[in-house]
């Protein structure tokens, strides 16, 4: 079910149980703002999520009410994620979705990294 951007925060949201290792996940990279993770799902031959260590349900909430150290570090660490994975030659695609129109699904906010093949036009027109 698609989230509302501007919800409260679900404690019991599936990534709010992974950032306290409630459910297992297959972790790429950690440090103080940001954890790195395998989607269980990949839309691509590398598929990773990328996710802040507070509480913030969309970037509209992170964007808005997160401190400049933690989105300087956020920032920071989804970089790093695709530059220690050899992806920045030839090429990778972040993408946020944010809402229901976004199709968001889960109410913490998550980057994904798509990275490992030609991933094609952004969008699909329709
Ligand atoms: P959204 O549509 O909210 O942008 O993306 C949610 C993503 O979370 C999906 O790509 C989905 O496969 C992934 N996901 C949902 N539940 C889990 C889980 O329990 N573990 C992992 N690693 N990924 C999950």
């Amino acid at each position: 079910m698609a989230v509302d951007a501007t919800q409260a925060y679900d404690d019991n949201n599936i990534f709010a149980k992974i950032l306290r290792g409630e459910i297992p996940n297959k972790t790429v990279y950690e440090d103080e703002y940001a954890l790195a993770f395998h989607d269980i799902n990949p839309q691509a031959p590398h598929h990773v999520l990328v996710i802040p260590k507070g509480k913030y349900v969309s970037w509209d909430d992170f964007s808005a009410t997160a401190s400049d150290a933690e989105i300087a570090g956020f920032t920071r660490a989804v970089g790093h994620v695709a530059r220690e994975a050899g992806w920045v030659v030839p090429g990778y695609r972040l993408l946020v979705n944010i809402g229901q129109d976004g199709h968001q699904e889960v109410p913490h906010l998550h980057v994904h990294i798509f990275a490992g093949k030609p991933l094609g036009p952004m969008l699909v027109r329709g």
